[in-house]
């Protein structure tokens, strides 16, 4: 296995006219497929998390609702996209699909789910897309099998990863980092313990600074055993949800940065895909595509190594 892949058709939900292309996910598998940047081969099928693993995030009360179907309109409309057993499946697969990318990133050094990201997610409540956290749930989980003890979670979407900041506030084996857009959603931003707020309209040579500059820092600093890379497409300049102006060149050099990065620092990357809006749909698959085939020119790296 060259580079190991996960990914579900039951992500693709079919959710009505929504700026959320669901489709994404399948779409990015097929461009991958056919150009031979990966084979039927590389694609692991994850497992649903189990309602024991969802327990370690959020609360019994929230969970009961969601699997009763009980979510009040006020927490539909939070949620901003409309509730389903479909949407439930595919979030519950989702979070399973998340903690087997963590757990053959452990194994391989790194994986990529097509699917995951879902940062906006609390303990006790879902909102902007995001109806469980399947990062934080892959982490708790792998800490509770004894796969690991120290995380950090590297957020490159455009917006704030706010869920995962209060989920993790307490918790100092894991160290969040958001690096996102400050005048966007979501309004309330719970403090990382790094947050990189930037201007609306910041290009690609800032944002790249500020990586290069605290990336490998944090890394040495809190020395975690396997960082979660959120490689949002929605930086982009072309993003609907999005008031940044990075170029599809400064993405892919983004990823390239940040993998590289984590390999010399000899630290085992879970990616996964977070958000893309762009005007163009085909603009955010070539975004995702990138960091596929960016993880997939790392993997080669290492086996001639
Ligand atoms: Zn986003």
């Amino acid at each position: 296995m060259s580079l190991a892949v996960v990914w579900h058709p039951s992500y693709e939900v079919d959710i009505g006219p929504h700026v959320f292309p669901t489709a994404k996910y399948r779409l990015i598998r097929d461009q991958l497929l056919a150009e031979h940047t990966l084979t039927a081969a590389d694609f692991v099928a994850p497992e649903p998390a189990s309602h024991d693993d969802v327990l370690l995030v959020h609360t019994r009360e929230y969970v009961e609702k969601i699997l009763a179907g009980r979510l009040s309109v006020a927490e539909q409309l939070l949620l901003e996209v409309p509730f389903s057993t479909d949407l439930r499946e595919a979030m519950w697969r989702c979070a399973g699909g998340s903690i087997r990318t963590a757990q053959l990133a452990l194994q391989h050094g790194i994986a990529v789910h097509l699917g995951g990201g879902f940062h906006h997610a609390f303990a006790d409540h879902g909102e902007g897309f995001c109806l469980i956290n399947d990062v934080a749930i892959a982490i708790r989980a792998l800490r509770r099998d004894g796969a690991l003890e120290r995380a950090l979670v590297l957020d490159c979407d455009v917006h704030h990863g706010n869920g995962t900041a209060s989920i993790f506030v307490a918790d100092p084996t894991v160290f969040t980092m958001s690096i996102h857009q400050d005048h966007n959603y979501p309004a309330w931003k719970p403090p990382s313990d790094l947050d990189l707020a930037l201007r609306d309209r910041t290009g690609d040579a800032e944002y790249q600074a500020l990586l290069e500059r605290h990336v490998p820092q944090i890394v040495r600093q809190h020395a975690p055993d396997l960082v979660f890379y959120l490689a949002g497409a929605d930086p982009y300049a072309e993003d609907q949800l999005g008031g940044l102006r990075l170029t599809i060149e400064g993405l892919r050099r983004r990823d390239q940065f940040v993998m590289d990065a984590l390999r010399t620092e000899g630290v085992p990357a879970a990616v996964v895909l977070a958000g893309g809006y762009a005007r163009r749909p085909d603009d955010t698959v070539e975004i995702h595509c990138n960091t596929v085939r960016a993880a997939k020119v790392g993997s080669l790296r290492d086996l001639r190594a």
